[in-house]
């Protein structure tokens, strides 16, 4: 935790304003990010992947440092128009897009779109034509099986690899800038390698296209740079090296134009909440019966990557010094699913009782956007830019 977190969080307890969890946000850590992604990808442009936090607050910083912005959503869009990028620094990165919505953007003057399939392109090209917009780029995403990663993406987004070469084709026909490939190598991955397979494909992409007389010119590299949570992980500068690495091996000296579009690394590591004990007790009377410890906040309540107990935050107490023990560790609402480590229980200390606050570490990512309206009359949790 920053110093500047831990002085507003002193000072929110002397105020005592407001009741129930809250996110604190550092913007001296998302600039440090940026900073460390610009340095370990050099010539690699930024696309913040907006979905990962989008406090209008923390899109204007990455604005003024120069970033691009992924976005998935009209609306967000528009956010990162708001906060001052150009639409020329935004891809529409989503693979599933209303016709309409990729009217929209393009009337926003967005043009720079994801696809993964070849009726995805024929909206593209129709709305193209309804705009009457200019040199529509798209890139086609295609399957990476995620292994190693700690939040790993299914098979919805991407195509294999030899169908991907025929959706491009099918784009430079219908009109389209056929513009590259993309991947995204599965959310906080902790292998610096898993880069490598991917670009292999994606450099047979470019050799086939070539063959068909089209020129591809860009690898969009996804996101999937962890966060710290209780494992260590590589630091930046690792993922830069490999990558780069990768990209010779598989492009030689005919480097590609690349993007990246980090979300969880931007920010993950930028935020905190603070959350209340709501609850310890027991189930039944034998001994080593487990202890059960409920938060104010929870799987609905911004802790929705606890599901399948894929993403073990680092929590914090007041008495981290004291022998602990295994807790199942839930969140306060009425729905049987909102709990967050039971498989593996999370060892707390034997003293933490009601109304102790807990600090959750490396949360300023996929929290606040997850967490639900008003269910069980629960505001969704509160964020604070600092
Ligand atoms: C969510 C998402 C990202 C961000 O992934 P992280 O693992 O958080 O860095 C990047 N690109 C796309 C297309 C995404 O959907």
């Amino acid at each position: 935790m920053t110093e500047r977190i831990r002085d507003f969080l002193r000072d929110r307890r002397v105020n005592g304003l407001e009741d129930g969890p809250v996110l604190v946000v550092d913007l001296e850590v998302v600039r440090e990010n940026y900073a460390k992604f610009a340095r370990a990808l050099p010539d690699t442009r930024v696309f913040y992947a907006v979905k990962a936090n989008p406090e209008p607050k923390l899109l204007a910083l990455l604005a003024r440092l120069g970033s691009c912005f992924d976005t998935a959503s009209v609306t967000e869009i528009q956010l990162a128009l708001s906060a001052g990028a150009t639409a020329d620094r935004i891809s529409f990165g989503n693979t599933i897009k209303k016709e309409r919505d990729i009217v929209r953007a393009l009337e926003l003057g967005v043009r720079l779109f994801a696809v993964d399939c070849e009726v995805e392109v024929d909206k593209i090209a129709r709305a193209k034509a309804a705009t009457g917009a200019e040199d529509v780029r798209v890139f086609c995403r295609i399957l990476c099986d995620g292994a190693g990663a700690e939040w790993p993406l299914s098979r919805k987004f991407g195509c294999e690899p030899d169908l991907a070469v025929d959706v491009l084709d099918h784009a430079h026909r219908a009109g389209l800038h056929s513009y590259g490939v993309s991947f995204h190598v599965g959310s906080q991955q902790p292998n610096t390698e898993a880069w490598d397979g991917a670009l292999g494909s994606a450099s047979r992409i470019f050799r086939e296209l070539a063959d068909r007389g089209i020129q591809l010119s860009m690898v969009n590299l996804g996101g999937g740079f962890p966060t710290k949570y209780l494992k260590d992980v590589p630091a930046v500068e690792a993922y830069g090296d490999s990558i780069f690495r990768a990209l010779s091996r598989h492009f030689g000296n005919r480097l590609p134009e690349t993007i990246i579009e980090p979300g969880r690394g931007m920010v993950g590591n930028a935020g905190v909440i603070e959350s209340e004990v709501v609850l310890v007790s027991h189930k039944s009377k034998a001994e080593d019966d487990v202890r059960w410890v409920f938060l104010d906040i929870g799987k609905f309540g911004g802790l929705a990557e606890t599901m399948d107990e894929a993403i073990r935050y680092d929590i914090r107490t007041e008495h981290d010094e004291d022998r602990r023990v295994p807790c199942v560790l839930a969140g306060p609402t009425c729905d049987s699913a909102d709990v967050m480590y039971e498989k593996t229980p999370y060892w707390l200390p034997v003293s933490l009782e009601i109304g102790d606050l807990v600090q959750i570490e490396g949360t300023g990512a996929y929290t606040a956007t997850y967490s639900s309206v008003a269910f069980n009359g629960l505001p969704p949790l509160r964020t604070h830019v600092i």
